[in-house]
């Protein structure tokens, strides 16, 4: 079901070419036995999107590691403070702000010795390549994630994966140059993250089906009509996870499920037809795979992204780490109902980009940033995201096979359309 080899990135992507070579989707072993056998030596963490809540959260699991991990590297965009503040506590060998015009406004003599400055998307690319660097943590929000997530994939890394929007707009792409470097993809996204333990019980062609769980998000329980008054304090409240504001809004609309089905589309090779979603408002179960003999094995945990982070940088080894656990003295309920797709229509699209593939993904990712800040910023009503996505979905030039230019081309072509269709 993969697309063709097309890796090879033609002139002006901006993304580095990579020359074919053997390899696999684990992570090297070199790199996991030195983090049980050898804690002397921590395993060179960069992180990027480090201000951010993921980023932040790994901050917590690398500081409570015990010398697993060390920080490498540190990347935000533009929160300044909170970049220093996090390079004087883990005093990385690089602190990268891709913003030129925040990255100017740091002074001399504020870096703690051994921190060097870097400044631009670019310089990002360049220096998670580099070899001194054991896994990567891409908590970029957005498209914005994909060149620094091609970066490492492109250089071998075992990367651990929060930025979804990579694989929804170039899954494909992205699987193969991780098969071709040796490099590996281990999700964060806590729905993958219970997918991939869950995955680990079978053989590939056991597995009947991969349902994925949805908290349904704050308006789980509105009527239709309501949803076009709701306000951007209510799509920002969520009740399960406390996240950054564009995963917050996909959450209410349900688009972080779409994105989330393309993702585990291309993260774990399965057909569009053998993935699912039910919506679980305790967000307890993170997911399931049904095997073929009706066997379901979840993966449970309360809802804390500590545990998904740790796992895909120990993976596949396991330690005590900082995350909440499920208390079993306590008494719960956990209920499960289907999504109601003419509320939530996201869903649908999701599954839709699924099965088409091509530039789908790409087109529904960026029609849908585009209109999620149309929404942050209140010039548009909450419903008008999904209709804006499915029209650039239904009016976009399809191309079933694109290269990286083309995905790139497109991403930009329904970024533009949907300002368009918006004045
Ligand atoms: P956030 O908004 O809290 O943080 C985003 C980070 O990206 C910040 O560090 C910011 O400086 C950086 N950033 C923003 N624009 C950038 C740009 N143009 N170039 C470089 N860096 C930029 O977001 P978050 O909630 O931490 O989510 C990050 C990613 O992880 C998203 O792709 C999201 O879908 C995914 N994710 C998040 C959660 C969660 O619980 N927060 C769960 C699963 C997946
Ligand atoms: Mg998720």
């Amino acid at each position: 079901m993969m697309a063709p080899d097309r890796t090879a990135t033609p002139a002006g992507s901006g993304l580095p070419h990579v020359a074919p070579s053997a390899g696999t989707q684990e992570a090297t072993p070199l790199a996991h036995s030195r983090l049980n056998a050898d804690r002397a030596v921590p395993l060179q963490v960069a992180v990027l999107g480090s201000t951010g809540s993921i980023g932040q959260s790994t901050l917590e699991v690398i500081a409570t590691s015990e010398g697993r991990f060390a920080v490498h590297l540190l990347c935000g965009h533009r929160s300044v403070g909170r970049l220093l503040e996090q390079a004087q506590a883990f005093r990385p060998r690089w602190l990268v702000v891709t913003d030129p015009e925040a990255a100017a406004t740091i002074g001399s003599g504020v870096l703690p010795a051994g921190t060097e400055l870097a400044v631009g998307p670019d310089r990002l690319a360049e220096l998670v390549a580099a070899p001194e660097v054991d896994r990567v943590v891409s908590a970029i929000v957005g498209a914005a994630g994909l060149q620094s997530t091609w970066a490492a994939v492109a250089a071998g890394k075992t990367v651990a994966l929060a930025n979804k929007e990579t694989l929804v707009m170039a899954g494909p792409l992205v699987m193969q140059l991780a098969a071709r470097t040796g490099g590996a993809v281990v999700p964060v996204d806590s729905e993958h993250s219970a997918i991939h333990q869950a995955l680990r019980s079978g053989r590939r062609d056991e597995v009947h089906r991969v349902i994925l769980t949805a908290s349904g998000g704050p308006f789980r329980t509105r009527s239709r009509e309501s949803l076009a008054a709701v306000t951007r304090e209510e799509a920002l409240n969520h009740p399960t996870w406390s996240m950054g504001p564009k995963i917050t809004i996909d959450s209410a609309t349900m688009m972080n499920k779409a994105l989330e089905l393309i993702e585990a589309r291309w993260l774990f090779d399965l057909p569009a037809d053998q993935l699912g979603v039910v919506v679980h408002p305790q967000s307890i179960v993170h997911s399931l795979v049904e095997y073929v003999d009706g066997s379901v094995i979840a993966q449970l945990g309360p809802p804390d992204m500590k545990l998904p982070i740790q796992y895909a940088l120990a993976y596949p080894e396991r330690y005590a780490g900082p995350a909440r656990r499920f208390d079993f003295t306590s008494r719960h309920q956990l209920e499960f109902e289907p999504p109601d797709l003419d509320r939530f229509p996201a869903v649908r699209l999701g599954h839709e980009a699924a099965a088409r593939g091509g530039t789908a993904g790409a087109v529904l990712n960026a029609a849908n940033e585009e209109a999620v800040q149309a929404f942050l910023d209140g010039r548009l009503q909450f419903p008008q995201i999904a209709i804006l996505c499915e029209r650039a979905m239904a009016e976009h030039p399809f191309e079933p096979e694109p290269t990286l230019d083309d995905i790139l081309r497109l991403d930009a072509w329904a970024r533009k359309e949907v300002r368009t269709w918006m004045c």
